[in-house]
């Protein structure tokens, strides 16, 4: 088949420990999922978990330089444990959700904080805030095969040599295959699609110059350095 434009690349991430790479088909990410954190954003208890989207192609794989992006004085980072989605499937129960787990990664869900605010008081969406160019630097993914299902374990950032974020996977609010459950009543979820698992508590701004190191135990790190604006 001819296309009319040149084909693309799809995103993707390298596997580690072997030389594959996991094709990105899309990005879901949780919102408010540390008791901690949803207390900082202005959340109270265990109401039902809500997703948004970011597009494959905000996807930085391995991060490294990430510019700061347009139209936002308030650039923030989350640091989230990511999994990867190797077999699909809908109404996924949570107790065999693990067995449609690929691997997992270290990801940070770059946040336009001020645009999100926005969104949020006229009741308009979010994808402004959250769903722009670079806006998902993620690490290589471990596979299950290797590493199993990591539900707890430090999930930590470190900002320019000061710890920013530290938590237990273990304290989140909705567990990775309660996630895949609910999600998969919405969505038929596919080989390839993501989800960022959600942030603890420690959210905050960065600038060009700052350099951010995220690691999950058990899972592996991601090291990224904002840089100016294009
Ligand atoms: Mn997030």
């Amino acid at each position: 088949m001819a296309y009319a434009i040149p084909l693309w690349t799809p995103p993707s991430l390298p596997v580690s420990g072997s030389g594959d790479s996991f094709p990105v088909r899309r990005i879901f990410c949780v919102g408010r999922n540390y008791v901690e954190h949803q207390k900082e954003m202005g959340g109270d208890g265990r109401e039902a978990p809500f997703f948004f989207i970011k597009a494959a192609h905000s996807l930085v794989p391995l991060g490294g330089d990430v510019h700061y992006p347009p139209k936002t004085a308030n650039y923030h980072y989350e640091t989230e444990m990511v999994v990867a989605i190797g077999k699909g499937g809908r109404r996924i129960d949570a107790g065999k959700a693990n067995a449609h787990v690929f691997g997992y990664g270290v990801g940070l869900d770059m946040t336009r904080r001020d645009l999100q605010q926005w969104g949020k008081d006229h009741g308009r969406p979010w994808d402004f805030g959250k769903d722009f160019d670079e806006a998902a630097p993620c690490g290589a993914l471990a596979p299950a095969s290797k590493i199993g299902h990591p539900s707890k374990g430090a999930i930590v950032l470190v900002v320019n040599g000061k710890e920013r974020q530290k938590a237990d996977l273990s304290d989140m609010i909705w567990s990775v295959p309660e996630q895949i459950a609910y999600l998969s009543e919405y969505y038929t979820l596919e080989p390839g699609d993501l989800i960022f698992s959600g942030t603890p508590a420690g959210v905050g701004p960065v600038k060009p110059g700052d350099e951010l190191e995220a690691r999950v135990e058990g899972v592996g790190d991601l090291k990224v350095k904002i840089i100016p604006a294009l």
